[in-house]
């Protein structure tokens, strides 16, 4: 068995602990004579590993009783259109466009209703998070939109907007556990929990009670209602069984390895020793302005796109997977999620110092 250092955005590394473990029961799980993925999941057993998962989540965001906590499908791109289908009464919600997901979430509430982008960073390829302490936000406005830490350029949110009093609503899919966050400041916190939770396929929504209504847009279907939903415990149908599974163990590993307060202290120590690197080498650097820097992904380049090329195929070569940039904007992108372990950044950061001695003809 050879596994890499894989820094891919997403679907992303998982600890290798919760996999041997899942590879353990994978035939038998715990004396039922079956694996977790042919259960009924309205057994016994599975409403054990569901509900398990949901304590442990709330436990390690100390997430209030007011909010629900779903585990849906859809990815969380379906959450783009549930959103403005669910929340949108006033049909008007405000937009703050911080990359390539903001976009696609405020191009999607479109179709249902006035959608307003109050800020942007497009302006500068999204390269920074724009200042939020004052927008025009509509009187009106069902809700705030943001994406608190943009998977492709890198950036993220050090401080929420203020949303004059409006509900927030956080697509958090590249950041979720990653450090702790106060739940009572958001009235919706999503995200697709490949990036850094667990096998594609599960979206996690956690929603104030007061946001879950009888009311939806018109049309709206009814498995794409949060009311149905919640008052199902998230089995209304079948779930991503699987995948909550797998998410409910990552949970524990968390849990046991300190927490979300752990976790922000290790994240910190991870980005830090890569974008010290960066900023102190010649050949290579960060694309973000300084202070809206992401803990979780990293785009960085040479500035020469040939020696980009040249630099992944290398890094591939020496075992660092899935550095390439997004599609979209080229250059490279380290994901250091929860599970990517100290010793993937240190060995990475060597190879980048050597092959920046071996390439400084480039300079
Ligand atoms: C990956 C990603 C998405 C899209 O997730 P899907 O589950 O593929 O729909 C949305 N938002 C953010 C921030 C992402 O990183």
């Amino acid at each position: 068995m050879n596994r890499v250092f894989n820094f891919s955005a997403g679907p992303a590394v998982l600890p290798e602990e919760v996999l041997r473990e899942a590879a353990d029961e994978m035939l038998d799980y715990r004396g039922t004579g079956m694996s977790v993925m042919e259960m009924s999941h309205r057994s016994k057993a599975y409403d054990t590993i569901i509900k398990e998962a949901e304590a442990d989540l709330r436990d390690l965001m100390k997430i209030p009783d007011n909010y629900r906590v779903l585990f849906l499908q859809g990815g969380a791109s379906q959450q783009f259109a549930m959103i403005p289908m669910n929340l949108m009464k006033n049909r008007k919600a405000d937009y703050i466009v911080t990359g390539q997901w903001a976009k696609k979430a405020y191009q999607e509430a479109q179709l249902y209703g006035e959608a307003r982008k109050i800020a942007s960073s497009e302006d500068r390829t999204f390269s920074y998070i724009p200042d939020c302490s004052d927008l025009p936000v509509s009187e009106d406005a069902d809700y705030v939109y943001i994406c608190e830490n943009n998977t492709i350029y890198g950036t993220k949110f050090k401080t929420l907007p203020d949303t004059k009093g409006k509900p927030l609503v956080a697509d958090v899919s590249s950041c979720f556990l990653s450090e702790p966050v106060d739940v009572s400041k958001y009235g919706v916190i999503f995200g697709g929990v490949q990036k850094n939770i667990g096998p594609a396929g599960v979206v996690i929504v956690i929603i104030r009670d007061d946001l879950i209504t009888e009311e939806a847009l018109p049309g709206t279907p009814t498995m794409l209602r949060y009311k149905i939903h919640a008052d199902n415990a998230s089995l209304y149908n079948t779930p991503p069984a699987y995948g909550i599974y797998i998410c409910g163990k990552v949970f524990k590993w968390l849990k046991s390895r300190g927490g979300l307060e752990a976790m922000k202290e290790y994240n910190e120590k991870k980005a830090k020793l890569l974008y010290d690197f960066l900023d102190e080498s010649k050949l290579f650097r960060g694309t973000v302005r300084r202070e809206d820097r992401s803990l979780m992904n990293v785009p960085f380049v040479t500035g020469n796109e040939e020696t980009d090329v040249k630099f992944i195929k290398e890094a591939k070569a020496a075992g660092f997977e899935n550095l390439k940039g997004h599609r979209s904007v080229g250059g490279m992108r380290a994901s250091i999620y929860n599970a990517m372990p100290m010793e993937g950044v240190e060995k990475l950061v060597e190879f980048m110092k050597k092959f920046e001695e071996e390439n400084s003809s480039y300079v």
